[in-house]
């Protein structure tokens, strides 16, 4: 996968790139800082963040004069600070079969994530197993009987408008017939009626608990990172609709705006599991908050 790049960065628009640029000392004052803080604001790390960012920067360094390359190093140094405790791929316990929930609004890339996980555990491995668990809508679970082809992964289906609970059901008998290492579980992303959602989402796990009481063992919450602010709003939601044990961050290969990370990982410190840089099968990479940091400072 490539590392998504960002030109310019965060300090790149404020100070120009590189070049002559880099032996220019400024000052660490106030309005250095403002300008510092509406960088980070319009890159999506939301208010709150940005000026503990900028504060925990100018610790002990307040009106010292400092290179450009200085001032890279310590930003990029404090959002790699936040980023660091996120940074966790999915876990692979022992427990056969593991269960995955895969949530999200429609469109963040819930179906393309699976196929591309799907794709990794079978590249490591591992058995895997998918259920097309978004009844109602026929091109979802066409597109992740594709991405099931690609990653030579079985896809287990239902008929469109059934019960996505009796679905999942029948994907834990079948995941621990085949002894399949891993079940991922796709769901249905229709925010607009909340309260079906809910209620799909909690039967969908009582039913799974009949098989394992411990299932889901993790409940994986897909973000679009071209939404920005809207992501914590998402993650809000789907804390209240179910036990959201991490993320996945996509389309980060599109955008300047990953801020949106660093206010995710301030607020809600839920682990970063992956992060999406590509519409491809191996265009999932792990979340590394240095690199992010580096790219986002630029
Ligand atoms: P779903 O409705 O949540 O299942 O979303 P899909 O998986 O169908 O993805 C929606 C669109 O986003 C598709 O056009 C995908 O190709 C695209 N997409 C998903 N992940 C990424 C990513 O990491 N980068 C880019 N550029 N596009 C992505």
């Amino acid at each position: 996968a490539e590392v998504p790049t960002r030109t310019p960065g965060l300090i790149g628009r404020l100070l120009g790139r590189g070049g002559q640029q880099e032996v220019l000392r400024r000052t660490l004052d106030d309005d250095m800082l403002e300008q510092l803080e509406e960088l980070l604001i319009a890159s999506d790390m939301g208010v709150d963040t940005a000026l503990r960012v900028t504060a925990n920067m100018a610790e002990g360094r307040y009106g010292k004069k400092l290179s450009v390359g200085e001032i890279k190093h310590l930003l990029s140094g404090e959002i790699a600070r936040v980023m660091e405790p996120v940074a966790k791929p999915l876990p692979l316990y022992a427990k056969k079969p593991q269960v995955v929930l895969v949530v999200g609004v429609n469109g963040s890339g819930k179906t393309t994530t699976i196929g591309k996980l799907a794709s990794q555990f079978r590249a490591a491995g591992k058995q895997v197993v998918i259920a097309a668990g978004d009844t109602f809508r026929a091109a979802a679970v066409e597109q992740l009987q594709v991405w099931g082809e690609r990653a030579g992964v079985p896809v287990l289906t239902a008929p469109e408008g059934s019960d996505p609970a009796s679905l999942a059901f029948d994907a834990m008998e079948k995941a621990a017939r085949d002894g399949a290492d891993l079940l991922m579980i796709d769901t249905a992303g229709r925010l607009q009626n909340r309260k079906d959602l809910m209620e799909e989402l909690s039967k969908i796990v009582r039913v799974i608990r009949k098989k394992d009481p411990d299932a889901p063992h993790n409940t994986l919450l897909v973000l679009d990172a071209t939404t920005g602010q809207n992501a914590l709003s998402q993650v809000k939601t789907f804390q209240e609709l179910a036990n959201v044990t991490g993320l996945v961050m996509t389309k980060l290969d599109g955008t300047a705006k990953g801020g949106v990370l660093v206010a995710l990982a301030d607020k809600f410190g839920l682990p970063i599991h992956a992060i999406g840089v590509g519409e491809k099968i191996d265009d999932l990479a792990p979340f590394d908050p240095e690199e992010f940091a580096a790219a986002l400072t630029g």
